[in-house]
């Protein structure tokens, strides 16, 4: 017999698992449909020779009592979750080290003693971020103007617009790997929430996203819901206006009264059959771009060699045509006293360069592949042996992931980061309300609205709030 649940989530990504979190609290029947053998999604921590490796999520801002990511937090259940603060993000430019604090106050007095002369546009800066994020308090969160307001205004522009000072302008998209930058279509409105929020305070999950991870999922499961995996949704069956029900590749069938589909609209459009979704619709969401992939190495360290650094660095180095940044850190997790045992490099990386091998499947790719991401990983342990002189010496082993592993493992269209990309210039294209033509279906996710710990907690809060029909603060 088909057991019947209040809500059927699809999807146990960071989003599916928030929902699920909340609506499990809030006395719903939840059951979550996960097509992988782990719940995570993109966040998909792995052990190798017994030391736990990160992908994924990196650092969150805002986590602190009474700021944004803590409320969310609250809300979702998981406010005693431990994190560690970052206090500092570390610039390295081919002049300089900058350091970047993470709250607003000493940004602004490192920043101007860097940039004496851009005092002024420093405070502006300032001052049009805290703007943007004051839409982003527990108060206003169901308020949309901020986000109609800035979606159509680009963060290029506006920098482009504050300084013509291009060494500032550069430090200020510090965070441009944690935004998925793109210069010619990134909005106002994400650039500062993101921004916003690490200038608030920054943090990482002390025991990595394993931790976080599992306290969630044993969450859910006491507040009596249900996480299934390795139930990959192939249909969404409707009559009319309403869903009716979730059918997997093993042949079951999952029935309730709400759905939310945490899936990336590429992957849920086609589950859906019905002509109430009208081909233009489809079309128009089909034709959004994607976010650009990252390219991954987590050095496992030679024990007690290397030191364990608490401020992330930023490293550009000149690549082909531009700069490229490549983001360094030690994961708290892979703390061993003093020392770290694992470093985590993070670059973007473009699917484009991987269209020849994209037939293939983890561990069965062609062999020049081998060497085609040698060749990557050479040139971002030039970029940061340049700064850091021991590290390749001190680095026992190393594992990478490409926008190819993403897309295996996760899903995710094209091995995009951070899902569809809502360009600025066409805001009202980029739209993808939480609300759907189906009465109980919903949406969530990284693509409605924005990406990252703070975009999907938003959303999810959201779409739990429209599921309930109240109000959650
Ligand atoms: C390398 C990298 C680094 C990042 N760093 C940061 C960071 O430092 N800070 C930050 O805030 N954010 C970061 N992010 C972004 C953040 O991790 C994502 O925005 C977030 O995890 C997305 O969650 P989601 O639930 O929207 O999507 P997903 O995690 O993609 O979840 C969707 C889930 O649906 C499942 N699924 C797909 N198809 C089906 C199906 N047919 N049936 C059932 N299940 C299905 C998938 O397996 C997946 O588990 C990073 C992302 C990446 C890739």
């Amino acid at each position: 017999m088909t057991k019947k649940y209040d809500i059927i989530i699809i999807g146990a990504g960071l989003s599916g698992l928030l929902s699920a979190s909340l609506l499990s609290k809030k006395g719903l029947k939840v059951c979550v449909l996960e097509k992988n053998i782990t719940p995570g999604g993109m966040i998909q921590p792995f052990k190798r020779k017994g030391i736990m490796q990160e992908t994924g999520m990196n650092f969150f801002g805002a986590y602190k009592k009474g700021q944004i990511q803590y409320e969310l937090f609250r809300i979702f259940g998981i406010e005693d979750i431990e994190i560690s603060d970052i206090p500092v993000f570390e610039l390295v430019t081919d002049k300089k080290v900058y350091k970047i604090p993470n709250n607003y106050y000493k940004f602004y007095k490192e920043i101007s003693g860097y940039f004496p002369k851009e005092k002024e546009n420093i405070l502006k800066f300032i001052e049009k971020i805290k703007e943007i994020n004051s839409g982003l308090t527990i108060n206003n969160i169901y308020d949309n103007t901020n986000l109609y307001n800035y979606l159509g205004e680009g963060a290029e522009p506006f920098l482009n617009g504050l300084t013509t000072d291009k060494e500032l302008i550069n430090l200020l998209k510090y965070n441009a790997l944690l935004c998925g930058y793109d210069s010619e279509k990134t909005s106002l409105y994400l650039y500062a929430s993101i921004t916003g929020s690490f200038m608030q305070s920054a943090g990482m999950f002390t025991g990595g996203t394993r931790q976080f991870i599992d306290i969630i999922t044993r969450k859910i499961i006491l507040n009596g819901g249900s996480i299934f995996t390795k139930k990959e949704a192939v249909e969404i069956v409707s009559e009319g206006n309403i869903i009716k029900e979730c059918i997997c590749k093993d042949g079951t069938r999952y029935k309730a009264d709400k759905f939310l589909s945490t899936l990336h609209p590429y992957i849920l459009l086609p589950l859906i059959k019905s002509p109430v979704l009208k081909s233009f619709y489809r079309k128009r969401i089909m034709q959004l771009p994607v976010s650009k992939g990252s390219f991954i190495v987590n050095a496992v360290m030679y024990n007690k060699s290397f030191p364990y650094y608490k401020n992330p660095k930023i490293i550009q180095f000149k690549a082909e045509k531009s700069n490229k940044s490549v983001l360094f850190y030690t994961p708290v997790s892979g703390k061993n006293g003093n020392f770290a045992r694992v470093v985590k490099l993070m670059t973007d990386d473009s699917y484009s360069e991987y269209v020849k091998y994209a037939e293939s499947k983890t561990g069965k790719r062609a062999d020049d592949y081998t060497f085609f991401v040698q060749k990557k990983v050479r040139k971002l342990f030039n970029a940061v042996n340049s700064i850091i002189p021991d590290f390749e010496r001190n680095t026992e082993s190393y594992y990478v992931s490409t926008p190819l592993t993403f897309r295996d493992f996760t899903g995710t269209p094209y091995g995009s980061s951070y899902g569809l990309v809502h360009n600025f210039n066409s805001p009202e294209k980029s739209i993808i309300p939480i609300n759907t033509k189906f009465k109980n279906l919903f949406l969530a996710g990284q693509s409605i609205n924005f990406h990252g710990m703070l975009g999907v907690s938003v959303t999810s809060l959201l779409a739990s709030s429209a599921i309930t029909g109240e109000k959650i603060k």
